[in-house]
């Protein structure tokens, strides 16, 4: 079964938007992964399909309804979906790699996007929501960090890419940053190729993209050194 993409949210407007073009729009197109939207407000309550209130205690701001998003849940995902049920926060569990990984090798993922203040805690018990942060900074909405979250995803999914996937080299994959890029012209603004690149030595070129990885990770990310 291809990997299945269910968004729930108040703009379903939002989808695919930037997924539906380039190699992932085409893998819509084809087959290779499918998303579906449902809208929130559907369960809304009253005649304005209300789906948010004052929060209880008081202070500023709205927060989405417990059991219209509940209701949205119920409709949307069968109980026997064993799909990962993510919620966008920033209080979540930062986004990375290996997570993206994981549900790529799954059936797909369920995800509800939060807007204004947040959603009624309740709802993130009664129905089994994994928090999912993108970064330390806040989003107007969840729909942003969804496409980001799925765009990881689908780029990892077998045919998207095709040849263009490099794989085992990017950022991450080896749990370092990766190399420094090159191509034409051969010289530019005085600024030549690194030596190692043009010996045409295979072995030479490979250790020297692995010592720049080394070095530029431990430059910028040490925290990565040792992780994987
Ligand atoms: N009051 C909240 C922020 C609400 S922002 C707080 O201080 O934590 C509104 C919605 O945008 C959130 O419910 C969430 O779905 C989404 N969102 C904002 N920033 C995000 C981030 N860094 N990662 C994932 N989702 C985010």
């Amino acid at each position: 079964m291809p990997f299945r993409a269910s968004v729930l949210t108040l703009y379903p407007e939002m989808f695919p938007g930037p997924l539906g073009v380039s190699l992932a729009g085409e893998g819509l197109r084809k087959g290779l992964w499918s998303l579906d939207t449902h809208q929130i407000r559907d369960h809304g309550i009253g005649r304005h399909r209300n789906v948010d209130d004052n929060p209880a205690g008081g202070g500023a701001g709205m927060v989405l309804r417990c059991d219209v998003l509940a209701a949205a849940i119920d409709a949307a995902v069968p109980a026997d979906d064993m799909r990962p049920r993510l919620l966008m926060s920033p209080r979540g569990r930062r986004l990375d790699q290996g997570l993206v990984r994981e549900w790529v090798a799954g059936e797909g993922v369920v995800i509800v996007c939060g807007r204004f203040e947040g959603v009624d805690e309740r709802v993130i018990e009664g129905r089994d929501l994994t928090e999912i942060s993108v970064g330390d900074y806040i989003l107007s909405g969840g729909e942003m960090a969804a496409l980001l979250l799925l765009d990881a995803c689908v780029r990892l999914i077998p045919g998207v890419m095709g040849k263009e996937l490099s794989g085992q080299d990017e950022s991450f994959e080896n749990g370092l940053l990766e190399y420094p890029h090159y191509t034409r012209p051969r010289e530019w603004e005085g600024r030549g190729l690194p030596e190692a690149l043009l010996s045409g030595d295979h072995a030479r070129i490979a250790r020297w993209r692995r010592e720049q990885a080394e070095t530029i990770t431990r430059k910028r990310r040490p925290d990565l050194i040792g992780k994987v």
